[in-house]
């Protein structure tokens, strides 16, 4: 599995990771098979939050998939926005810690941009980092006027990453997000890599353009797109597989190589659309 500079974290991280949320929806126990699944295939980085079931997946779903490999894995969660005053921010991941049983993570992010003073929340993250709670911290949902005003408070180096959504049919980051992050080393994490389960059909333009490169190479369209989707150094993606197959699926896309004329096609395929400066988000 390829990996790449996470930001200004420094560390080695795997292009694709493995997303979590709604898994509490499904077979829990196939999920966390899947999960293990993922990490023996190199997928290590598990990205969950405190939001996701309420917590339940972070209690009954990821704890159980990393307990005895913890060490294997890039582990990252999430405060709410309505937690993430100074104080709130360190009571949660001290829930997050002890609901996925271990000590630290190796990333914790600001969910969406809130109303408590970003301050806080940043002086909490730099808390949390010097206790060893936590290695690096990011945002995640920030457009640029958002993070112009985290640049304010801290040093670009200090943040990993900005998590943001990022599929074939929403390319809204490459306006501005994308090559603002790019241009100061923080590492941009695109979400629901899949429209959150609205793929494009197979008999819609994009759809066609999609099973032909994909026939190409003999995979599957989710492959082509996962690949797609990590075309730039900066780029990481974290699909969500609550099932085994699927993981095996989107695991097998990291080999895949794309050419320049494929990558052309895909591009012309799925326009990028009007700028707008409301970021979109799930
Ligand atoms: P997604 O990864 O775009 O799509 C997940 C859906 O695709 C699930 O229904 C899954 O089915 C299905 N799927 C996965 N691999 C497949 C395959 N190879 N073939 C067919 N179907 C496949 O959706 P997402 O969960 O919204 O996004 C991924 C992760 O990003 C989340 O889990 C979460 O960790 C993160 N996220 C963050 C935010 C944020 O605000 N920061 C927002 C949304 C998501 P099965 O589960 O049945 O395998």
């Amino acid at each position: 599995m390829e990996q790449r500079v996470f930001g200004g974290t420094g560390k080695q991280v795997p292009v694709l990771g493995q997303g979590t949320w709604q898994m509490e929806e499904g077979d829990p126990d196939e999920a966390i098979r899947s999960l293990r699944a993922g990490l023996d295939l190199g997928l290590t980085h598990v990205d969950t939050a405190e939001l996701y079931g309420h917590g339940r997946v972070e209690e009954s779903i990821v704890s159980e998939a990393i307990a005895g490999r913890r060490q294997e894995v890039f582990l990252v969660s999430k405060v709410m926005p309505s937690n993430a005053t100074y104080a709130g921010t360190l009571a949660a991941c001290e829930r997050s810690l002890k609901r996925l049983r271990t000590d630290t993570l190796d990333c914790y992010l600001l969910h969406w941009p809130g109303s408590h003073p970003l301050e806080e929340t940043v002086r909490a993250f730099e808390k949390l980092v010097a206790d060893g709670k936590i290695r690096s911290w990011g945002v995640s949902n920030f457009g640029v006027a958002e993070l112009e005003e985290l640049v304010e408070l801290a040093e670009p180096e200090r943040i990993a990453c900005n998590q943001v959504l990022y599929h074939l049919e929403e390319r809204a980051i490459e306006h501005a997000v994308l090559p603002w992050c790019e241009a100061r080393g923080i590492a941009v994490v695109g979400y629901s890599p899949f429209g959150n389960g609205r793929f494009p059909r197979p008999d819609s333009p994009g759809g066609r353009v999609l099973e032909a490169v994909a026939r190409a190479h003999d995979v599957t369209p989710r492959q082509v797109a996962l690949q797609f989707l990590v075309r730039r150094p900066s780029l990481f993606a974290i699909p969500k597989a609550g099932r085994v197959a699927h993981l095996r699926d989107n695991a097998a896309a990291a080999s895949l190589k794309l050419s320049r004329d494929e990558l052309a096609r895909l591009d012309a395929a799925f326009p990028l659309g009007a700028y707008s400066d409301e970021l979109p988000m799930l």
